[in-house]
């Protein structure tokens, strides 16, 4: 099965934590015995964050609290790259596209906004195909023309709302050299790539597929049951997105957890040792900027469950 390795090396993660003996608390303003939650916790192995190991819930939250608001501008959207060559010019210069057509399009795109490769295929100049394959030269990246119900549990690997918000789908995972390749259409979103990889702890390598593929794909999602991801959207800050946290890893007794910002998302996998659950933060784009200013009472929390 496609999620074995990766499950395999949280097997082999929990068994050197049994092995071991309890580390350092990586909190410096540890409470220790004080703490009500910290001998029951430590029983069960207390927390990894990375490689830093927490003894109590209050410890991790306070940890949590201080990487969300460290890296709370990174919660800002990243800048679309502009230096490869335009999609009309590429068909322009394979003879697929003439000038006429391209000023037509380039029209439409400014008038009615969407993708330049959208109204090429509506306006009847290009097919879904020739602009597949355009942009497959524009990303430097090979183009898959259909995508499987066989992939669906690689696809697994990833929460199913990020895969519909960055329209990409994992293909294939390659055990002997930890890659997992991820289908994009219409751009190859370098950030989502990389969180992926980041949480997965394996390397990601993109490649491009017709919007048609990639939307049979997804629809594919809408007929599965997904009972470990949660949405949130986070409107009031740090303080709270870590109590919400906390709370969930020690529900459902996550021994380490990972987390990446992507976007206008705070992705956290908490593994536990029968499974892994993700918690999604949504931050909006408004919000993001004033977060740090927002105090640590804030209560207003709008929860959405995606099971
Ligand atoms: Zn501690």
């Amino acid at each position: 099965m496609a999620a074995e390795p990766i499950l395999s090396n949280n097997q082999n993660f929990f068994s050197r934590l049994r092995r071991n003996p309890l580390p350092h608390c990586a909190n410096s303003g540890c409470a220790g015995r004080r703490h009500a939650w910290r001998n029951l916790w430590q029983r069960h192995g207390g927390v990894y964050l990375y490689t830093s190991w927490y003894c109590s819930p209050q410890c991790l939250e306070q940890a949590l609290q201080e990487k969300f608001a460290a890296r709370n501008h990174a919660a800002l959207p990243v800048a679309p790259t502009c230096h490869r060559i335009p999609l009309g010019l590429m068909l322009l210069s394979r003879g697929q596209l003439d000038n006429r057509q391209l000023r037509a399009a380039l029209e439409a795109q400014r008038a009615h906004g969407g993708r330049l490769g959208g109204w090429l295929e509506k306006l009847g100049y290009a097919t879904e195909q020739q602009v597949t394959a355009a942009l497959g030269m524009q990303w430097a990246c090979p183009v898959l023309p259909i995508l499987s119900a066989a992939q669906l549990p690689y696809a697994r690997m990833a929460p199913s709302h990020l895969l519909r918000h960055f329209r990409m789908w994992p293909v294939r995972f390659v055990e002997q050299t930890r890659m997992l390749y991820i289908a994009f259409s219409d751009k190859v979103d370098y950030c989502a790539l990389q969180a992926v990889g980041h949480i997965l702890d394996c390397g990601t390598d993109p490649c491009l597929t017709p919007p048609g593929a990639m939307r049979t794909a997804l629809e594919r999602l809408e007929r599965e049951k997904f009972t470990n991801e949660f949405l949130f959207v986070a409107e009031n800050g740090p303080a709270e997105m870590a109590h919400i946290a906390s709370g969930y890893i020690l529900k459902l007794g996550a021994r380490s957890v990972r987390m990446v910002f992507c976007g206008e998302y705070v992705w956290l996998r908490l593994q536990a040792e029968r499974g892994h659950t993700d918690l999604l933060f949504h931050i909006p784009l408004a919000t993001a900027t004033s977060l740090p200013h927002l105090g640590a009472d804030a209560t207003q929390w709008a929860v959405r469950t995606l099971a």
